[in-house]
């Protein structure tokens, strides 16, 4: 799994998809693999093959169950945003997830063949605090600095109070007026809020790196499929060959279930949705231009 980085991808995402998608559905979106499993995996008898495996509930980390619930969103609230931001935001989780030994099922039920590329241990065998110390200690930690990176350098604007009142907040009126209104937020509070959620990530990247090396005094080791201190996790022993074979066809078939689920019902549940409110997408428009 990875820790911190799921927080930074938030605004990166959000850099690119602008007005299109809300914020709050990518966090939700981005948050919803771990949201009902994460409290169980540690006390599972084998955490890994519970957390991603078949039978288990390695469902959540899968392309469809995102799929479901953007579906179920947009049915329900009719934001094309909403269902958008969640879909992306699960879909991000899912293929960061890729890099530990466990890997996930990308095109379950289609494979529950676990797609990884092994870059770091899945560590979730040695408790909560263990894992911490091992996903620190190993290449893993690396990929949380990575994605800090990329969310300061390639999405530093999206931090900014005129990108939140531009972007963040016009593509999603409803649920930040919401906000606004029901906790008598003033919007620097709600800007607070909004920014909160790097600060958490920052936090946990350093507390969690500290603990790892000045409390649970585990060696870093950023050799890969590391940390050598932490026994492998891996939840399948599929070859490589067998892994592309069973995932290519998982990959056809999803495809062709999702053009299916498109063409059935799909299709008009997103005619039948709305895009961010007119009037917000003017004031946009009328703020960049500057006219
Ligand atoms: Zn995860």
């Amino acid at each position: 799994m990875s820790w911190a980085a799921h927080e930074f991808e938030n605004y990166f995402i959000q850099k690119h998809v602008g007005v299109k998608a809300s914020f709050l559905g990518i966090v939700v979106g981005t948050q919803l693999p771990d949201l009902f499993t994460k409290a169980f995996v540690y006390s599972a008898d084998d955490p890994a093959q519970f957390h991603r495996g078949w039978p288990g509930v390695g469902f959540s980390h899968s392309l469809i169950f995102g799929v479901v619930f953007a579906a179920a969103i947009l049915a329900i609230t009719r934001s094309r945003g909403w269902a958008l931001g969640v879909l992306i935001g699960q879909w991000a989780h899912v293929l960061t997830d890729v890099s530990d030994t466990a890997g996930v099922m990308l095109f379950f039920p289609f494979s529950t063949e676990p797609v990884t590329i092994s870059m770091w241990k899945h560590a979730a065998a040695e408790g909560q605090y263990g894992d911490a110390a091992a996903y620190y200690s190993s290449l893993g930690w690396a990929w949380d600095l990575f994605w800090l990176a990329m969310a300061l350098v390639f999405a530093w604007r999206t931090l900014r109070r005129d990108y939140f009142r531009e972007v963040i907040v016009a593509a999603d009126p409803r649920v930040w007026g919401w906000l606004h209104r029901t906790f008598r937020l003033p919007e620097s509070a709600l800007l607070l809020l909004y920014r909160g959620l790097m600060f958490y990530g920052v936090g946990r990247l350093i507390a969690w790196f500290l603990y790892a090396r000045l409390d649970a005094r585990v060696p870093l080791d950023l050799s890969w499929g590391g940390p050598g201190h932490v026994a492998g996790n891996d939840i399948s022993d599929a070859g490589p060959l067998e892994v592309l074979i069973r995932t290519g066809i998982g990959g056809v078939l999803f495809a062709g279930f999702l053009w299916l689920c498109w063409w059935a019902f799909g299709r008009r549940l997103w005619e039948r949705g709305y895009d961010v409110p007119v009037a917000a997408e003017r004031r946009r428009v009328v703020t960049r231009t500057g006219q």
